[in-house]
């Protein structure tokens, strides 16, 4: 037996391995980015109201109704694109099968996908499945800038697509208009496909706003902007995500979707059409909460010998380890943190492509309860005075 030539160098995530090496140590899992609190109480609610109530059969494979239309309503309120709930919006099994039935549905074997680096984890074992091979660009050190120059450097003939995540896992950047221009142009030029990862639309900081792709000039009839439920309403675990995308892309990516999942969990649709339609109360809310974990992250982070930037969105921030003199690199730190330190993260270079990247830094999720976050801080403070 042997597995398909197109897993060879793939391997196990090694964010689940953290997760794992914690639980062995009882160490504070601040590794993957899933939140240790509940989803809002309305809305888990609306899934035992759904579950009692007979939607508990397979439904329309490209989502309930009610749930395009709160998702078209949505695209159009915050940030004015049009999209038709009957064609333009699949509901999916989160963002990773959204980005894993666009990338089937658009690529042939050897076309190359634009990957920017540090990178989600998912992305390039998708692209593997879809039988496409990454092309990394780099973010500049050292406030991680997107250089649309080097984006141009990497295209090629067999280029079809870039991904796009903002705000990004794992810098926390929100990317600028002008950063954006820059890619817009080269879709434009190069005749890409922009599939973009918003999964963190409403995690932002310092009153800063997000920008999706798709309202560039030229650029919605590009690009399928993916969004999901589980980081906004702490709901991971729901496996529930969106994509919005004009044909042919949407007819495509429908097709690959239809056949693999065929929808995803009906009760939970039905509970995030309540979730979508809580007021703007809680998405200010969900940002005041998220500023305090983030102050409090970078506070024991700095009293504790890390170097850090601030994160612009997102919930996790790479934190340079240079401070704790330490004889070995970001993986061997990762798997001596939880024995000795008592707390987990990620390494660094696992976000990147590009061999010797990401060496010196790992990342430190906190979609973690205030009280969470300090009894880490306690770990760290004491192992660093
Ligand atoms: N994209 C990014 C940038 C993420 O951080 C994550 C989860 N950590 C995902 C996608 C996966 O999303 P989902 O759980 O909706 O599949």
């Amino acid at each position: 037996m042997r597995a398909a030539q197109r897993l060879n160098g793939l391997r196990e995530s090694f964010i689940r391995e953290m997760t794992r090496l914690a639980l062995t140590r009882n160490a504070i899992n601040l590794s993957q980015g899933f939140p240790d609190f509940d989803p809002p109480p309305e809305v888990i609610e609306a899934a035992h109201r759904a579950l009692d109530s007979g939607s508990n059969q397979y439904t329309i494979t490209w989502g309930i109704p009610a749930l395009r239309q709160a998702i078209v309503a949505k695209m159009k309120r915050l940030y004015g694109l049009d999209f038709d709930p009957n064609q333009h919006i699949t509901v999916t099994c989160g963002v990773t099968e959204a980005l894993m039935a666009t990338l089937m549905s658009l690529l042939d074997t050897g076309d190359e996908v634009i990957v920017i680096e540090p990178y989600h984890e998912g992305y390039v074992p998708a692209i593997a499945f879809a039988g496409g091979v990454p092309r990394f660009v780099a973010l500049e050190a050292p406030a991680y800038t997107l250089n649309a120059e080097r984006v141009r450097e990497a295209i090629t003939p067999r280029t079809r697509a870039i991904i796009i995540n903002t705000p990004h896992n794992p810098t926390g950047r929100v990317f600028t208009r002008a950063e954006l221009e820059g890619v817009a142009r080269l879709c434009q030029e190069f005749n890409l496909i922009a599939l973009t990862d918003e999964i963190y639309e409403h995690i932002l900081y310092d009153g800063l706003t997000h920008i999706p792709l798709a309202t560039l000039p030229g650029m919605a009839e590009r690009t399928v902007t993916i969004s999901g439920f589980g980081k906004t309403f702490a709901a991971t675990g729901w496996r529930l995500g969106y994509a919005c995308a004009l044909d042919p892309l949407s007819a495509a990516l429908r097709t690959v979707h239809d056949f693999t999942t065929l929808c995803a969990p009906a009760p939970l649709q039905a509970a995030c059409v309540v979730a979508l339609n809580l007021g703007d109360e809680y998405f200010l809310q969900l940002r005041r909460d998220y500023a305090a974990r983030r102050e409090t992250m970078l506070s024991i982070l700095s009293e504790s010998n890390f170097a850090v930037r601030p994160p612009q969105g997102a919930y996790y921030v790479m934190a340079d380890f240079e401070g704790w003199n330490f004889d070995g690199d970001d993986f061997a730190f990762a798997r001596w943190m939880p024995e000795h330190l008592g707390v987990a993260v990620v390494p660094g270079s696992c976000f990147y492509g590009t061999p010797g990247l990401g060496k010196r830094v790992v990342r430190f999720a906190f979609a973690k309860k205030l009280e969470t976050l300090n009894a880490a801080g306690e770990r760290l403070r004491r192992r660093a005075m």
